[in-house]
């Protein structure tokens, strides 16, 4: 028996800590000045009510230490860079990423981070991971679901997801609002945002990739979905169940994989706690993903560092399970380095 841990030393490291600096604010503003899409105002809205609590250290320190948050794992606020041209998207993306390598210097046993990319920028994207991964030593790679309406399923974006795995790097699929060609039934009651239209779309996203044999290809290519799994968890039986079904009537669009659609979940999929801070889902995907593939977060600052980490250490769940969500599975998946 490993000895009781008491809950107040639960190591806690949130693996979907949102930031933003004041050069990206800037370059969002700009864009939104000229771009007047629900989408795009949307996230303007959201930036400038959470400007303060995205960029302000001493603010995410106070609330970290308050709730003994022992480490963020910081990534850019979504839609990040994607929704630029090409090569500003680039450029935005190194600025941020150099600005997250200065922050973690400054604060090495409190934070460390994912490197943003431009996927619409492929070659650049590629050239980034490569210099996040090496000479910045950040610890994976987040992208913001879709890129202009287009999904990591397409092989344009192949190079990118062969940087990845050649990094090492996971790649956190966050969601964002869904594309213009799907956003307009969301919008009436407003649901386009975290209420559904998040989990509808990051979902979608990941079943194309299954589906589209992303993972035949790139079989060590590791997902991070938030949320509980963005409801993924929920739907593996009917996934398989109509997986077969389809390939038996030989419906024209379906691709023969190597395995069921399950078992790609099982094995290219991590998923994290961020908003989800309910016990029956949590014990549901320990069950079904095993408890090797959950991983702690919180989603500050648009939830409570406080609240997150309660739920953490009062899980149903023995100390050496919570032990793995908190901090083990996130420590060896994205490779930080902890004092303790
Ligand atoms: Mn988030």
């Amino acid at each position: 028996m490993a000895a009781t841990v008491t809950p107040h030393k639960l190591r806690l490291i949130g693996t979907e800590e949102t930031f933003s600096t004041p050069a990206y604010i800037d370059a969002y503003m700009k864009l939104a000045e000229r771009d007047k899409s629900t989408g795009v105002q949307y996230v303007r809205l959201l930036l400038q009510h959470n400007a303060k609590w995205l960029t302000d250290l001493d603010y995410r320190l106070s609330e970290m230490d308050q709730s003994g948050v022992d480490m963020h794992l910081l990534s850019l606020n979504a839609p990040g860079v994607q929704v630029f041209e090409p090569e500003e998207g680039s450029r935005l993306a190194s600025v941020v990423n150099d600005e997250i390598a200065s922050l973690i210097q400054k604060y090495p046993e409190r934070l460390c981070g994912l490197a943003t990319v431009a996927p619409q920028d492929p070659v650049g994207a590629v050239k980034e991971i490569d210099r996040a991964m090496g000479q910045l030593g950040l610890n994976g790679i987040i992208i913001n679901s879709h890129t202009q309406g287009d999904f990591l399923d397409d092989p344009k974006f192949f190079p990118i997801l062969e940087a990845a795995v050649r990094n090492r790097a996971a790649i956190y699929l966050h969601p964002q609002l869904p594309p213009d060609s799907m956003i307009k039934p969301f919008e009436k009651y407003a649901m386009e945002g975290a209420i559904w239209g998040f989990a509808a779309e990051a979902s979608l996203h990941a079943v194309r990739m299954i589906l589209g044999g992303v993972f035949d290809r790139f079989p060590d290519l590791q997902i991070v979905l938030g949320h509980m799994g963005e409801g993924l968890p929920y739907w593996l039986f009917r996934l398989d169940q109509v997986y077969r079904l389809l390939t038996r009537l030989k419906s024209p669009a379906i691709l023969p994989l190597r395995r069921l659609p399950s078992e790609y979940v099982k094995s290219n999929f991590y998923i994290t706690t961020s908003g989800m801070f309910w016990n029956p889902v949590l014990k549901f995907c320990v069950e079904t993903l095993g408890v090797d593939r959950v991983m702690f977060s919180i989603d500050f600052p648009f939830e409570r560092c406080q609240e997150a980490a309660e739920f953490m250490r009062n899980a149903p769940l023995s100390d050496e399970e919570k032990r793995k969500i908190a901090h083990e599975n996130a420590q060896k998946l994205f490779r930080i380095k902890t004092p303790w």
